[in-house]
């Protein structure tokens, strides 16, 4: 049998542990008490994955649903107007809303570089005719 405390082996009718002295569980079998081991161990990694399961469940986006996502998006005005219907719609999951606002977000980054962009553009611009019209 190993030990409860430190997992070294040690004698099987051993009642405390010949390493670190550790009081064992008096179950004879050494089958039985890798059970009583073991069982706490599932417990641990099976709450996470359960939760994964109930989120995943309740609004899962396949690749296929991820590819016409992308295509609506990809076409000019329809793709702003169901980006907004996804991200502020009751009926869309909770991945789904997500996935479009940041995709909103992104888009009104974008825009609001490109303005900035343009504005400064337009000023050097106004700058370099007003130059050429002073020569
Ligand atoms: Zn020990």
């Amino acid at each position: 049998m190993f030990c409860e405390n430190c997992g070294k082996q040690i004698p099987d009718d051993a009642v405390f542990c010949t390493h670190c002295g550790a009081k064992q569980l008096k179950i004879p079998p050494p089958i039985q008490t890798v059970r009583s081991v073991q069982s706490p161990q599932p417990v641990r990694p099976s709450s996470p994955q359960s939760t994964a399961r109930v989120n995943g469940g309740a609004d899962l986006i396949t690749m296929g649903q991820y590819l016409i996502m992308f295509l609506i998006t990809a076409i000019p005005i329809a793709g702003i107007v169901m980006l907004f219907i996804w991200g502020f719609g009751s009926e869309t999951g909770p991945n789904k809303k997500n996935f479009a606002r940041a995709y909103l977000v992104m888009m009104a980054i974008a825009i609001g570089v490109g303005i900035v962009i343009s504005i400064v553009m337009g000023a050097i611009m106004a700058s370099l005719m007003s130059s050429m019209y002073y020569y």
